[in-house]
């Protein structure tokens, strides 16, 4: 804060006189508003002191005859026989005389009693001079002194252990602070003696000794300063002043602070100022210190340059481009000064484009990576999209080929029932054509609603499946059998190709029997729907390839499946060329229910086809006990 720096120490407890102060007190010298120097230092201590030794006799014509000789024979004596001059100054001071006389006198008592070892006795005297105003015949003042020499026969005591060492520490603030407040020639010299008087006490009892010489030394140099700063001061002085002076090439900012000298006794108040004297080493120290404590620090690239009213006052002088310039005031605590600037230089361009490119870098993979998550986002949402359309689509077909293929057989079965109860159709052969067909139809009829409420239970998970040990050869007969009548409608040959590995009467394989019953019956209708006339289809039954698997076939020889079809036909509600031609019969769920009634089993199927030769639909399932959980917590329905 102040070019006193650490030597400000003693000044920090220091609450001055006892007059109440108004106003701020100030930290460093004191100039009025003339440029006068009225006070150095923190401790106030005079602008000026007599620089040579002057001696200057008391005025003995104002002791009367008796007192008067009383006073010469006690100062002529006291070098030589120190009790006859004791007694001399006592007898001295009987006659009561005025001052300066007494102090000195009692000064000199004090001195000559603690030379003849009665040192408590000299400490009492010196108490009595504690608030003297006086100086000793070589202008020296006496206050200073007192407290001196008090140090000194403390520091004795101390030493033999006959006082408290409180009593010493009290001593030496006492006069580490008077000595600079009553500055004097000898101060110097009073101060290295205490150190002396102090050794062997520990660095704590001589601290405000040695922060005197300090503050000593920044007073000194502020009076020898002041004689040069003087004729640079703009009087008379109205407002806060900074300049730098150049005295013996060591440069300096003065700063000029307005205070309030505060009203005493009567007298008025007066503005003064408070001059600082910053060194232009210890502005850089600061600034330096400040910069790196500084809680943001400037790039790597760049440097900081600080400016006080145009002089340089940090270290480092960087070259290069200005980044950017602030420029503010100094506060110094009661009032700032302007011109403080700070310049932040790109001392290091390559490192600064080197960052450049890498946030830009960054920045792009950044901007690429948001758009491809956009264009992935955007690709997702327009196949869901089309997948829910294509699948509201076909749930609109399925639902107009499921009403179709309900509508028909009734109105047919209806008409031919409505015929017969009118006694219409005569001929025995052709009632029971008839009644075959209302039979055949209503078979038809009852597997479409079978497979409607399996699809429905395998949509909403609940398909069950009971498995239990069956004859597979015996199933694929009975359902044979049971398509027999529909084959025969459609003109189609249906028959068997069972491997003799399977005896009849034999239950080798567990599976549920009804639902593979009705996977067969699907394939069976599906392979007679697309055979020609006089076709022929063959329902084979092998084993696998040695895996423990047994095979059951649907072999057809119709117009056969385009490969690319092979998987979408398992779909739900997917047939083929569904939009445009409806020539055949069906609501495209049969497959899907094959396929879930076949993997429920922990098996597979697949079509083998070729256009225009026919198709092969092929299940695979374990003949052992497979991992045949029912589906009902299956949720794959998205499946079919
Ligand atoms: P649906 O038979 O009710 O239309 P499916 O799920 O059983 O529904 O069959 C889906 C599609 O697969 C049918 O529309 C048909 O085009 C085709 N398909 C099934 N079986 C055969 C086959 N044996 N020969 C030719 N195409 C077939």
């Amino acid at each position: 804060k102040t070019a006193h720096g650490a030597s400000q120490q003693p000044g920090e407890g220091y609450a001055g006189p006892s007059a109440p102060i108004q106003s701020v007190w100030p930290h460093g010298s004191t100039v009025d508003s003339e440029g006068h120097l009225v006070s150095v230092g923190p401790h106030r201590a005079p602008a000026e002191y007599p620089r040579v030794p002057t001696v200057e006799p008391y005025p003995a014509e104002r002791l009367d005859g008796q007192a008067a000789n009383l006073w010469n024979e006690a100062q002529s004596v006291e070098a030589t026989d120190r009790e006859s001059g004791l007694k001399a100054y006592e007898r001295f001071l009987a006659s009561e005389p005025p001052e300066p006389f007494y102090s000195n006198a009692q000064y000199s008592r004090a001195l000559l009693l603690a030379a003849t070892g009665r040192n408590e006795a000299a400490l009492d005297v010196l108490g009595l001079l504690d608030q003297t105003p006086e100086v000793t015949e070589t202008g020296l003042p006496l206050a200073v002194l007192v407290r001196f020499q008090r140090v000194r026969l403390l520091a004795e005591e101390s030493r033999r252990g006959t006082v408290r060492t409180e009593a010493l520490t009290a001593a030496i603030h006492d006069f580490s602070t008077m000595v600079i407040e009553q500055a004097s020639l000898a101060t110097p010299s009073l101060l290295n003696a205490v150190i002396g008087f102090l050794e062997g006490f520990g660095e704590n009892y001589s601290a405000p000794i040695r922060a005197s010489q300090r503050v000593w030394s920044v007073d000194e140099d502020t009076r020898e300063f002041y004689r040069t700063v003087r004729p640079l001061l703009q009087t008379p002085i109205n407002a806060e002043q900074a300049f730098w002076t150049e005295s013996n090439d060591r440069p300096r900012l003065v700063v000029l602070i307005p205070y309030e000298q505060p009203a005493t006794d009567g007298a008025p108040k007066d503005v003064r100022f408070e001059m600082h004297i910053h060194s232009e080493e210890f502005l850089r120290h600061a600034i330096d210190s400040l910069l790196s404590r500084a809680p943001l620090r400037p790039p790597p690239y760049s440097e900081p340059a600080v400016f006080l009213r145009g002089r340089r006052v940090s270290t480092t002088e960087p070259h290069g481009e200005v980044l950017a310039t602030v420029e503010s005031d100094l506060a110094t605590g009661q009032a700032s000064i302007a011109g403080l600037t700070v310049a932040l230089h790109l001392v290091d361009p390559d490192l600064l484009y080197a960052r450049q490119r890498q946030r830009a870098f960054w920045f792009g993979a950044l901007i690429l990576i948001a758009a491809v998550a956009a264009l992935t986002g955007y690709v997702t949402a327009h196949r869901a999209f089309r997948r829910q359309l294509h699948l509201n689509e076909m749930k609109s077909n399925f639902v107009a080929g499921v009403s179709h293929e309900l509508r028909v057989p009734i109105a047919s079965v209806r008409l031919m029932a409505e015929r017969l109860e009118r006694g219409a159709v005569k001929q025995p052969e052709k009632r029971h054509s008839y009644f075959l067909f209302i039979a055949q139809e209503c078979r038809r009829l009852s597997s479409l609603v079978e497979n409607l409420l399996d699809f429905s239970r395998i949509e909403q998970g609940r398909k069950e499946y009971e498995t239990e040990l069956t004859d597979m050869a015996a199933l694929v007969r009975h359902t044979t059998d049971l398509m027999q009548p529909c084959a025969l409608e459609s003109r189609v040959r249906l028959g068997t190709q069972i491997d003799p590995g399977f005896p009849a009467g034999a239950s080798h394989t567990e599976v549920d029997g009804k639902a593979v019953q009705q996977a067969l019956v699907n394939l069976i209708d599906n392979a007679i729907k697309h055979s020609p006339s006089n076709a022929a289809v063959t329902v084979g039954l092998s084993r696998g390839n040695g895996d423990g698997t047994i095979r059951l076939s649907v072999t057809d020889t119709g117009e056969g499946i385009p490969s690319d079809e092979y998987e979408r036909i398992f779909e739900r509600f997917y047939r083929l060329g569904s939009r445009m031609r409806r020539e055949t019969q069906g609501a495209g769920i049969g497959l899907s229910i094959v396929r879930h009634i076949v993997e429920a089993h922990g098996g597979r199927i697949h079509v083998e086809s070729k256009v225009g030769e026919g198709s092969r639909f092929v299940i695979e399932i374990p003949a052992g006990r497979p991992n045949r959980i029912a589906s009902a917590d299956r949720d794959d329905s998205s499946q079919y």
